[in-house]
């Protein structure tokens, strides 16, 4: 593509709504546009790179034996009536009506809507497994769009669905897709780990993320280096000492604690030396229904896992305002408790609360808490296995060693799902004994145009993206650094046709532009292999250089296609 010719508007300024530099850059480099917030528009450069993202998933799904739909992003509410998601997704789903007032949505995931497409065309054991997937667009009214395509409210994904005899096929598929997963991620040169992930909107047991490290990802994961242990934050599992069970059980006492509003306040007002002996109780209000949560008071609670538990959508769940504190607790915000809480609150309790001895609680009365607080004697409640959140510090349940934690993009999951969604829809075939069974299904997702974003956090530098040579929208950049020299023009367009000829995809900057506006471009546009015909093209002589590196080497310019290609054998892609 000669450059005097292409759409590609890039901008010298970083756009002030920008905050993390894969947005800045994509909207920099001319790759993509904001329509509204969360929504954009691929325009050449970008959509080079999605495709190319793309035909990666799609070589890697097909050689794992998926089969390739395209449905439709339009889809009747009875589908999702059937399932309960019409209700369960919440408000990221988008709703509309057609002109007879029939309901839709566009579709934030088809696990329904495939599973109805197989329904009753696949009969029989002997059809199985089967594995289907398609790339298409998504829609989901995100609560916070933000960063660019990194949480967009329209976006591109790959999703898969896998229809199994059983758990143990079942097992089996799951376990293709993860190396598929795999390869496509080592393609795209993606550094990321595989965590467990949180099943729990979606339904079934066993699930996991591929989580591209970078500080700015919205997950968190706790990961253990000594052994294999890795997991999101909201899946984690807490390991908590509780200290000295044996402990004797000392009587209740109210104690005056006037204008203490936090737990780092009334530790340092009770002179205590660590808030492991307080129990901190907080409010929530859940699908509408008041609920107390009384957790260790040195730790935040797991609002995914609370979610999970009482089995409502994270966007049923937020902490309760002022007035229902102080209808339930009859106290101000920072004196509840759980001893003598109105019982209309459902009262849950995490299982370590249960062993802590002589606990600090809210007194349920304005400025007081009560001291030596032990349950079963004092209060009872649900009892939770785990309702904490993961922090620094803490020991992998697995082997005892320090956990570490980092920040990760969640660019793919794959999910073990169960018979959900084939219950749910009727879904069934005939096993080999002749007997009606439910599909065990598995569903596995790849957010490409976060893929995308999550390539450029890992692939850049100041002045601009660093495409890895797989994905990069075009592979190499011929540059000429004066267009009113003939013998400049006539090599670089010699070169230029070489190279096409030879089948790479190819950059000539032919602008009529200041050679310095040449560079930046070439350098934010991010293109890996650049040669400049300047001022010694009457000796035949470039300069070849990498984006990669500094280093720059005056070359004949009939050994350049040689060196490219010497590169591409380098990368495994010739
Ligand atoms: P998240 O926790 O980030 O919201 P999710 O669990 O909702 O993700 P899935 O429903 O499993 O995501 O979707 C499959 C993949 O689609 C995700 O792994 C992610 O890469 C991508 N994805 C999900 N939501 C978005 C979004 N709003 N914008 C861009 N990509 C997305
Ligand atoms: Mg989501």
């Amino acid at each position: 593509m000669k450059m005097s010719k292409m759409y590609m508007p890039t901008l010298r300024e970083i756009p002030a709504e920008a905050e993390i530099p894969s947005h800045q850059l994509l909207l920099r480099a001319g790759m993509i546009r904001k329509l509204v917030s969360g929504v954009y528009t691929y325009l050449p450069l970008g959509y080079k790179v999605i495709r190319k993202v793309e035909e990666i998933i799609r070589k890697e799904m097909d050689a794992a034996g998926s089969q390739e739909f395209l449905l439709s992003a339009l889809q009747p509410r009875e589908l999702w009536e059937a399932s309960g998601r019409w209700k369960d997704f919440g408000p990221e789903m988008w709703r509309l009506m057609d002109r007879n007032e029939r309901e839709f949505c566009l579709g934030p995931t088809h696990e329904e809507y495939f599973t109805s497409v197989i329904k009753d065309e696949i009969k029989s054991y002997k059809q199985l497994p089967l594995n289907i997937y398609q790339i298409q667009t998504k829609y989901r009214d995100e609560k916070r769009p933000r960063f660019g395509l990194m949480r967009g409210r329209e976006f591109i994904m790959k999703d898969a669905y896998s229809f199994d005899v059983d758990e143990e096929a079942l097992v089996k598929t799951y376990d293709i897709m993860w190396e598929a997963y795999d390869r496509v991620f080592d393609c795209l040169k993606l550094n990321y780990k595989v965590v467990q992930g949180d099943t729990g909107a979606m339904g079934g047991k066993v699930s996991h993320e591929f989580m591209a490290m970078s500080e700015v990802g919205e997950a968190l994961v706790a990961y253990c280096q000594h052994c294999d242990y890795a997991a999101t934050d909201e899946k984690a599992d807490v390991v908590y000492n509780v200290g000295d069970e044996a402990e004797e059980e000392l009587a209740m006492e109210k104690v005056l604690t006037p204008d203490i509003k936090t737990i780092e306040d009334l530790k340092n007002f009770l002179g205590m030396e660590k808030s492991s002996k307080l129990g901190k109780a907080l409010v929530y209000m859940a699908a509408g229904k008041p609920i107390l949560a009384v957790i260790p008071g040195d730790r935040e609670l797991n609002e995914v896992k609370l979610a999970n538990y009482l089995k409502v959508g994270g966007f049923e769940l937020e902490l309760a305002d002022e007035e229902v504190i102080k209808r339930l607790s009859g106290a101000n915000k920072g004196f509840t408790g759980p001893v003598g809480i109105s019982k209309e609150a459902r009262l849950l309790v995490d299982s370590r609360i249960t062993k802590m001895k002589n606990i600090v609680v809210g007194g349920n009365e304005t400025d007081y808490h009560i001291k030596n607080v032990n349950y079963g004697r004092d209060f009872t409640g649900e009892i939770v296995e785990d309702l904490l959140l993961i922090e620094e510090g803490d020991k992998c349940p697995q082997c005892g060693e320090t956990l570490r934690m980092d920040r990760g993009i969640e660019v793919g999951n794959i999910f073990q799902l169960g018979t959900k969604y084939s219950e749910s829809i009727g879904a069934r075939f005939l096993d080999e004994n002749g007997k009606e069974k439910f599909f065990v299904m598995g569903s596995y997702g790849i957010g490409v145009t976060r893929s995308v974003a999550a390539i450029v956090e890992q692939y850049h530098d100041d002045k601009g993206i660093i495409w890895p040579l797989v994905v990069a929208p075009y592979q190499i950049i011929i540059t000429i650094v004066n267009t009113k020299n003939e013998e400049q023009l006539a090599l670089g367009d010699k070169l230029y046709n070489e190279l096409l000829g030879l089948g790479y995809e190819v950059l000539l900057d032919d602008r009529n532009e200041r050679v310095g506006v040449k560079f930046n471009d070439r350098d934010l546009i991010g293109i890996p292999i650049r040669v400049t015909v300047g001022k010694m093209a009457g000796e035949n002589i470039v300069e070849y250089s990498l984006r990669t590196s500094d280093d720059k080497s005056e070359v004949n310019a009939d050994t350049v296609a040689k060196l490219i290609l010497n590169e591409f054998v380098k990368e495994g892609l010739r």
